[in-house]
Parts: structure tokens; C-alpha cells; sequence
């Protein structure tokens, strides 16, 4: 049987993933410092630990593996990364557990190793033009959080020891992933999640908030063809980063009124001063269409309904006690 190892496998992503490769047949290790929120896990091994431990993440090291996934990061929404509160830890705790995970790797080289980059890495827009989020464009570099330039580092990192350890490397640039089992609530969710627990929560003819002018646009990628995507770059020769989003690009205004639309209720939007990022952000899909023969086509409004569906869920059971 196949081994993958999943880093951050109780993480929304890594989450969907580890049911994923269980059902395609790996045997799965996965590891987190806590268990998933919000499902039990099917991974074969679940091993809780600290990955910046360099002890603990060796010992996780066991085995030649098929396949390790690198998802482990300090990371959260607008409201985390943005505010410039946390820019220290996220960049120390990132950092140190990629250092970690590459010190192990190269001892016991895996088939392939992948390694989640993000969106987040380019630098602001000064213009709009077609091209641009095109992977070339991230340099001359200047992400404009933290959180940008330790992925930045990091895929730096990850293909210095594809080049002088012989690594077998993966990177996606992923963009603004979403669906059911994200966080919704905490501080540490994103911008889909939050609209619609705001959405759920608010008193029926009153109105929403909505953080800058709402006309900043965004593309958001539904978590089935995020795993889509990964499989085919992970079955690709492609070495070099590489974007994984969504092109239906919505601006934050029109997402939230998609978002009050599903739910059939009455309300407003207000727009308040708050972190909303760059004013334009989308992925660039011509590379992935070359050497991957394939994009990402689930309708937008078809992945809201879903995750809508689920959070309304989640917030019914709390509120019904369900669970304490
Ligand atoms: P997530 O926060 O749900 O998952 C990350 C997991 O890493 C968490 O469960 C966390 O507990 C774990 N982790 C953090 N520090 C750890 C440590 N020291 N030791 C062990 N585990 C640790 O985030 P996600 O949305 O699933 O994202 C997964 C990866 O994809 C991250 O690297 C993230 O930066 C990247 N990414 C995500 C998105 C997105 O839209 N979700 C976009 C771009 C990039």
C-alpha cells in the first residue's frame, strides 16, 4: 500500500485531503496539533505534535513516503494576517516548521514532496492588465503581508533543495480556497466563511458589515477541485510554482449579495473600515490550462450554496446546545 503524509492534516485543507487519498487507497499519516474540528478523521495515523519540534516532526519522518503534503502554516483570513498583529509569529512559525519538515525530507526523500504556497505572494497590482498574477509577476517581489513573503521564502526553500538535494518538488500558488469544514468563526476565518455566518446571524432586516468599500475583487476556489488541481500538478512535471484558483472573478460586494440572495433573507450590506487586502486579486490560469490540461469550472454560486448550507448547520447546533 501506498504511504502519504499529510502536515497540517487537521486543517481545513489537509482535512479534505487525508479523506481524499484514504479514499484513492494510501495508507495516510496525518499531522496536526489538534484533531479536525469538524469531522473524524479516516487517516490510517493521526500524530498530534508540534512540527516546529524539530524532534517531533523527525519521528514523523518514519518512512520513505509516496507522497508528503506540506499544508502546516500560521495562517488565517484578512483579520489575521492583515492587521500586522500577528506578523511575527506567522512568519517564525511558518518558517521554522518548513525548515524542519525540508531537514527530514532530505534524509528520507519522499516521491514527491508538496508544498502549499499562496495567492499571497504577488505584489500588489499597479495596474490592471491581463497578465497580471501570471507566475512570472511575482518578481520583483513585494507581497505586501508577512504572511507573502515567509511563502515566498519558503517556495525559495523548497526549490533551492529540489536543485541541490534533488527533491522531487511541488508548489501551488493557491488561491482564496473555500467550502464546508473551513473555520467560520475564531478570528481566523476568511472572507467566505465570515459572510455567511454574518449573513445567518443577523437580525432579519438589518444589514451586514462589510469590511472597505466592497468593491475589491476576488476569486474563490471551491475545495473538491482545489484536491482536482493537486492531483494533476502532483501527476505533472511542473516544478516551478504554479497557480491554483479560480478565474470567476466577483468583487466583495457582489459575494456578499450572492451570499444574502441564498439565504433568502431580508438585508443590507454596510461598508466599514476594516483589512480587505489588495484591491485586485485573481489567478492567472494560462499555465495550468498548458501543463496541467485543465482549469477550475465549479460555478461560484453553486460552492456558496454549499458552504452556506453547512455553516447554517454548524451555527443551528451550537445554538441548540448540541455542542456541549
Ligand atoms: P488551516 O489553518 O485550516 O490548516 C493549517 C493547519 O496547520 C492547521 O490545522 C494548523 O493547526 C496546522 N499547524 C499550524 N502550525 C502547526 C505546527 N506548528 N505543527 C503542526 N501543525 C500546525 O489552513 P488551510 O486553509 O487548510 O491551508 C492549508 C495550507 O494552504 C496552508 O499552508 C495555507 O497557507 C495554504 N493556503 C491556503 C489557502 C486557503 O484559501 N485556504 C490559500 C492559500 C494558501
Amino acid at each position: 500500500m501506498s504511504h502519504a503524509l499529510v502536515l497540517g492534516g487537521g486543517g481545513f485543507i489537509g482535512g479534505h485531503l487525508v479523506r481524499r487519498l484514504t479514499g484513492e487507497g494510501y495508507q495516510v499519516t496525518a499531522v496536526d496539533t489538534h484533531l479536525p474540528e469538524f469531522s473524524v478523521s479516516p487517516a490510517w495515523r493521526f500524530l498530534i505534535g508540534d512540527l516546529r519540534d524539530q524532534k517531533f516532526c523527525s519521528g514523523v519522518f518514519d518512512r520513505p513516503y509516496e507522497r508528503v503534503y506540506q499544508l502546516a502554516a500560521d495562517m488565517g483570513g484578512a483579520g489575521y494576517i492583515f492587521t500586522g498583529t500577528h506578523d511575527a509569529a506567522i512568519m517564525a512559525n511558518s518558517a521554522q516548521i518548513n525548515l524542519n519538515v525540508l531537514r527530514d525530507a532530505v534524509k528520507i526523500p519522499p516521491g514527491i514532496l508538496f508544498y502549499a504556497s499562496s495567492a499571497c505572494i504577488y505584489p500588489p497590482p499597479h495596474q490592471y492588465t491581463d497578465a497580471i498574477y501570471e507566475e512570472s509577476t511575482a518578481y520583483p517581489a513585494q507581497p505586501d503581508s508577512e504572511y507573502g513573503w515567509e511563502k515566498l521564502f519558503s517556495e525559495r526553500l523548497y526549490m533551492a533543495h529540489a536543485r541541490n538535494a534533488g527533491l522531487n518538488v511541488r508548489i501551488a500558488r493557491l488561491h482564496n480556497v473555500y467550502g464546508p469544514e473551513s473555520a467560520w468563526t475564531g478570528g481566523k476565518e476568511k472572507a467566505i466563511a465570515a459572510l455567511c455566518r454574518k449573513v445567518i446571524t443577523a437580525a432579519e432586516g438589518t444589514e451586514i458589515e462589510v469590511w472597505g468599500d466592497g468593491q475589491q475583487t476576488r476569486s474563490f476556489l471551491y475545495i473538491d477541485e482545489c484536491l482536482d488541481g493537486l492531483e494533476r500538478l502532483l501527476l505533472s512535471d511542473s516544478m516551478e510554482p504554479i497557480n491554483i484558483g479560480s478565474a470567476e472573478m466577483v468583487t466583495i460586494q457582489q459575494l456578499a449579495e450572492m451570499i444574502i440572495d441564498i439565504s433568502g433573507r431580508r438585508l443590507g450590506i454596510r461598508n466599514i473600515d476594516g483589512p480587505k487586502g489588495v484591491d485586485i486579486r485573481t489567478s492567472h490560469n494560462e499555465r495550468i490550462r498548458r501543463e496541467l490540461k485543465w482549469s477550475p469550472s465549479y460555478p461560484l454560486r453553486a460552492g456558496l450554496e454549499k458552504t452556506y448550507t453547512w455553516i447554517r448547520q454548524q451555527i443551528d447546533v451550537k445554538q441548540s446546545g448540541g455542542d456541549e
